[in-house]
């Protein structure tokens, strides 16, 4: 079953009568109230768009109907729209939500899917639980995991913060914790946490990793990361596709920087950049899950951020990378305009003043929507503000 037919088939398992009744006590104008300072305009209410940027209000709302439009960017729809929409949210996340807000007890769901979804949750959770313990715990194995971190400019509270863990060596540990916690066969199988050898034997799919949980919007673990400790092969393992995660939906670090009261977002190449910007202050940094960035990535980042800088490293690979991610956000509707600004010259200066640095190799920064000099300004200050041993 592909994801989209999936998500169709779990909203028609949401009772109609349930939808109707959901709506009738959700008032919108007091819903998009909570999100957006509006204002009374005869028989409608205007404000400035949550979905894109703009000085002057063209985003209405309208009692009457019960419904949302933008005149500026198109969004627009009924209370649940909204809410998927404003909190990055599917369908069925969005009726919960709304669900809570008017008092109602949660839609039924004896679908399977939707089952199956909150043990996987419930799973990642334990499994972050247990690599974390992991990481902490007084063997040797530990202790280099530990030492790996801080050897990439990471201190304890970062570690604490973004939940990093240690698989350890030994590849039955987690299968057996989670068993023990009541997990069947079933559910093992389906939360890509496990591999199956020729044998038949189930091991942990990040033995001997250290290890980055990946969160979704709602701050739920739905997938990890994986680092071997050395230089072995393969040096990545990612968490496979499951019900609850989509690597292509998927922002790392979204549901912090999200927060931030800056709009000015770092992309950066991958979790360990990003992590090392969260520790120096830039709360803005994100990265794709998945190699390459995609326009459904894109389409997330925008609905939170202004300003976009592409901070990726400068070997062949990232100006690739960089180039094909420029044309992602140089194509999404959002983004438009703010995209006229002179790219080349941009990237120009700021190689240029790179270079000049004594720092180590410098990346190719690239920045859209700035003015060149801002630009330049900008990443020199990201440059100068990394923790040392960040980059290594
Ligand atoms: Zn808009």
């Amino acid at each position: 079953m592909s994801y989209k037919s999936e998500r169709s088939f779990e909203r028609s398992m949401i009772p109609h009568e349930y939808i109707e009744e959901l709506t009738r006590r959700t008032d919108i104008v007091e819903l998009v109230g909570s999100y957006v300072q509006l204002k009374r305009k005869g028989r409608l209410y205007g404000g400035l768009c949550p979905f894109h940027s703009e000085k002057t209000p063209s985003f209405y709302v309208y009692p009457d109907t019960q419904s949302f439009y933008c005149f500026g960017c198109g969004a627009g729809g009924d209370a649940i729209t909204f809410t998927k929409k404003i909190n990055s949210i599917d369908y069925p996340e969005a009726v919960k939500l709304l669900a809570a807000r008017a008092g109602m007890p949660e839609p039924q769901e004896d679908d399977k899917t939707g089952r199956m979804r909150s043990r996987i949750l419930s799973m990642n959770k334990e499994a972050a639980r247990f690599f974390h313990a992991c990481l902490n715990s007084t063997v040797e194995e530990a202790r280099q995991a530990r030492a790996y971190w801080r050897r990439r400019g990471l201190d304890d509270k970062t570690i604490v913060r973004f939940g990093l863990g240690y698989a350890p060596n030994d590849g039955q540990a987690l299968y057996q914790f989670l068993r023990d916690k009541g997990y069947n066969q079933q559910e093992l199988d389906a939360s890509g946490l496990f591999k199956r050898s020729a044998s038949g034997r189930i091991y942990c799919l990040f033995w001997k990793r250290v290890m980055t949980p990946i969160f979704d919007l709602r701050g739920n673990i739905i997938a990890f990361g994986g680092r071997v400790l050395d230089d072995s092969k393969p040096k990545y393992v990612n968490s496979p596709e499951t019900l609850v995660y989509h690597k292509s939906e998927t922002v790392f670090a979204l549901q912090i920087a999200k927060r931030s009261a800056v709009r000015r977002f770092v992309l950066c190449e991958g979790y360990m950049d990003v992590i090392s910007m969260h520790q120096a202050g830039i709360d803005t940094a994100v990265c794709a899950c998945g190699t390459a960035l995609t326009p459904e990535q894109v389409r997330l980042i925008s609905e939170y951020a202004d300003e976009v800088i592409l901070s990726y490293d400068s070997d062949e690979a990232g100006q690739k990378a960089t180039l094909r991610s420029l044309e992602l956000f140089r194509n999404s509707p959002e983004k438009e305009a703010c995209c006229r600004s002179p790219v080349q010259r941009t990237r120009t200066s700021t190689s240029k003043s790179m270079a000049q640095s004594d720092s180590k190799p410098c990346w190719t920064v690239w920045a859209m929507h700035w003015t060149s000099g801002w630009a330049v300004c900008a990443a020199s200050m990201i440059w100068h503000r990394m923790p040392s041993g960040w980059n290594t």
